[in-house]
C-alpha cells in the first residue's frame, strides 16, 4: 500500500472509531487498532513494530479510560487522536535523544554517502550540497566512485547544474586516492562542507564493504549517511543492517518518497538500525529534499498539515521580513489572517504545488481529490478573498468574522466569491492557528507537549 493510502486508512480507522457512539469503549478501540495495524502491515512495516505500536496505544488508552464508557466525549476523542499520532511519531523516531549532526561554519565538515547503486545516492549528494549551499555554506562534491563507468560524469553534470564545485578523476582507479585528493583540495580552499559520493556496486559485495571501510578510514567523515530507496519494501531492513555492520552510518536519507513508495519497509529499516532519518527525497529535481522530522512526516501522512516543513521551506525562498514576523507570531502561539495571506502569496510563487500543498491543513487532501490545476485555482481564489479583507480583519485571529458574520458577506461580494469560500478560508486559518498554539506549547519551558490534531 502506498503511503498516501496508508494515511487515508489510518485516518478513516480513527474517524470511524470517533463516530461510533454505539459500541463500548474497549470494542471501539480494538476495532480501530485492527484497522490501523492491517494498514501498516500492508505497507510493509515490520510485524514486531506494528505489534508494539498496537500494544502501546491500547495500554495508554485503557489506562486513561477512567469512567469512560464510550468515545462520544470530546476529551476522549482528543485523547484517542493524540495517542495514535504520538505512537505513529514514535514509530519513525529513532533519534534516541542524540544531538543531530550540525555542520559548523569556518571549518571542514566531511559527509560521506553510502548505499546501493540506484538508491539515489548521487542525486541525494547533490541535493544535500544545494541544501547547505542555500544556507550559506561553501560546499564541494567529491566523486569517489571509480567502479562504475559514468559515475563521475553523472556527478559532474548534477554539480554543474546545481553550480556546486566538484572533484573526480577519469583515469585514477583507486577510490581511496580520489577521495583523499578531493578532500585535500577542498580543505585547502577552505570549503566548509565536503560531500563524498562512494560506489554503490562491486563485483562482490564483500569488496564493496571493504572499499567503504577504507574510504572511511582515510576520509574520516564527521557524518556518514546511508541512502535508502523507500520503494524496495521489506528488503530495506536486511540491506541497511549489512551496511550498518561495515560503515556504521549515523543517519539515513530515504529517497523516492514521492509517487508510489510503500515506505513501510524503510521505516522498519530505520528501527532495525536505530538510526534517524534526516532527510527524505521527494522527486528527481535537486530541490526535492525535505528535512525529516517524525512529527512533520506523520502530520503529512495523516493530511493534517505540517507547519514545521512549511516554514523550513518558506524560510529559504521568501521575503525574510515577512517570514520573520510570521515566525514571531507562531512562537507566541498566534497565526493571523495576514500571516495566512503572506504565506499563501509566497506558496503560489514557489511551485511545484504538490510538494507544498501537503504541508497545509486540508490542502493535501484537496490536491489528491481534484488535482493540481483545480487546487491552484482554489488558492488564487483564497488570495482574492484575503485581498478583500480590511487591515483590521487581516491582523485579527479571525474571530472578528464569527462575532460579525456580515463581514463575511461583504468579503465574499468584494472578492467575487461565496460566503462558503470565505468560511473555508477562516476554517483553514483557524487550523493553522491551533497548530501555532501547539508549536508554542512544544517550546522548552512550556507546559505540556505538542497536541495532536
Ligand atoms: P545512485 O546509483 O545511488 O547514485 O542513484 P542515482 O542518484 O543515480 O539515482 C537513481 C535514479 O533514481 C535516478 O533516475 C534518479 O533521478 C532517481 N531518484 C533519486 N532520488 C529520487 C527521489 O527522491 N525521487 C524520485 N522519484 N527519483 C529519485
Amino acid at each position: 500500500m502506498v503511503l498516501a493510502d496508508l494515511g487515508k486508512r489510518i485516518n478513516s480507522a480513527v474517524n470511524n472509531a470517533l463516530s461510533s457512539a454505539q459500541s463500548d469503549y474497549s470494542t471501539t478501540i480494538d476495532n480501530m487498532l485492527k484497522a490501523i495495524t492491517t494498514a501498516l502491515l500492508e505497507s510493509d512495516v515490520n510485524i514486531q513494530l506494528v505489534s508494539r505500536l498496537r500494544n502501546n496505544i491500547k495500554s495508554k488508552l485503557m489506562e486513561s479510560k477512567g469512567n469512560t464508557k464510550s468515545v462520544s466525549n470530546g476529551q476522549t476523542k482528543k485523547l484517542i487522536q493524540k495517542t495514535v499520532y504520538d505512537e505513529l511519531c514514535a514509530l519513525v523516531d529513532c533519534n534516541d535523544g542524540q544531538e543531530p549532526f550540525r555542520p559548523k561554519k569556518k571549518q571542514s565538515n566531511i559527509i560521506m554517502f553510502v548505499g546501493l547503486q540506484g538508491s539515489g545516492k548521487t542525486t541525494s549528494c547533490t541535493k544535500l550540497a544545494v541544501y547547505y549551499s542555500k544556507r550559506g555554506f561553501k560546499v564541494g562534491l567529491v566523486c569517489a566512485d571509480t567502479f562504475r563507468a559514468g559515475a563521475f560524469d553523472q556527478l559532474k553534470q548534477n554539480a554543474i547544474k546545481a553550480r556546486i564545485p566538484f572533484y573526480g578523476s577519469y583515469t585514477e582507479t583507486d577510490p581511496v586516492k580520489v577521495a583523499a585528493e578531493g578532500i585535500a583540495k577542498f580543505k585547502k580552499e577552505k570549503f566548509e562542507i565536503i560531500i563524498v559520493d562512494t560506489s554503490g556496486r562491486h563485483h562482490q559485495e564483500e569488496s564493496l564493504f571493504q572499499e567503504m571501510v577504507e574510504i572511511s578510514r582515510v576520509v574520516k567523515p564527521n557524518q556518514t549517511i546511508m541512502v535508502l530507496d523507500a520503494s524496495i519494501g521489506q528488503a530495506a531492513e536486511q540491506q541497511s543492517k549489512a551496511f550498518k555492520e561495515s560503515s556504521d552510518f549515523g543517519a539515513i536519507i530515504l529517497t523516492k518518497m514521492d509517487g508510489h513508495a510503500r515506505g513501510g519497509g524503510a521505516i522498519s529499516a530505520v528501527a532495525a538500525t536505530n538510526t534517524p532519518i534526516i532527510f527524505i527525497g521527494t522527486g528527481e529535481h535537486i530541490h526535492d529534499l525535505e528535512k525529516f522530522s517524525p512529527q512533520s512526516f506523520i502530520s503529512k501522512l495523516l493530511g493534517i498539515g505540517d507547519m514545521e516543513s512549511l516554514f523550513e521551506t518558506l524560510q529559504t525562498v521568501t521575503n525574510k521580513e515577512d517570514t520573520k514576523a510570521t515566525m514571531e507570531n507562531i512562537q507566541q502561539g498566534k497565526f493571523t489572517l495576514l500571516d495566512f495571506k503572506k504565506q499563501m502569496q509566497t506558496i503560489m510563487k514557489m511551485g511545484p504545488l504538490s510538494n507544498i500543498a501537503q504541508m497545509i491543513p486540508g490542502m493535501g487532501n484537496m490536491m489528491n481529490q481534484v488535482g493540481e490545476e483545480e487546487t491552484s485555482r482554489s488558492m488564487k481564489k483564497m488570495v482574492y478573498v484575503l485581498d478583500s479583507m480590511t487591515k483590521e480583519e487581516l491582523e485579527s485571529d479571525g474571530r472578528i468574522f464569527i462575532d460579525e458574520p456580515s463581514r463575511m458577506v461583504r468579503v465574499a461580494r468584494g472578492s467575487g466569491t461565496s460566503v462558503i469560500d470565505v468560511e473555508m478560508i477562516l476554517q483553514q486559518q483557524q487550523m493553522m492557528a491551533r497548530m501555532a498554539q501547539s508549536v508554542k506549547a512544544a517550546q522548552p519551558g512550556a507546559a505540556g507537549g505538542p497536541a495532536g490534531n
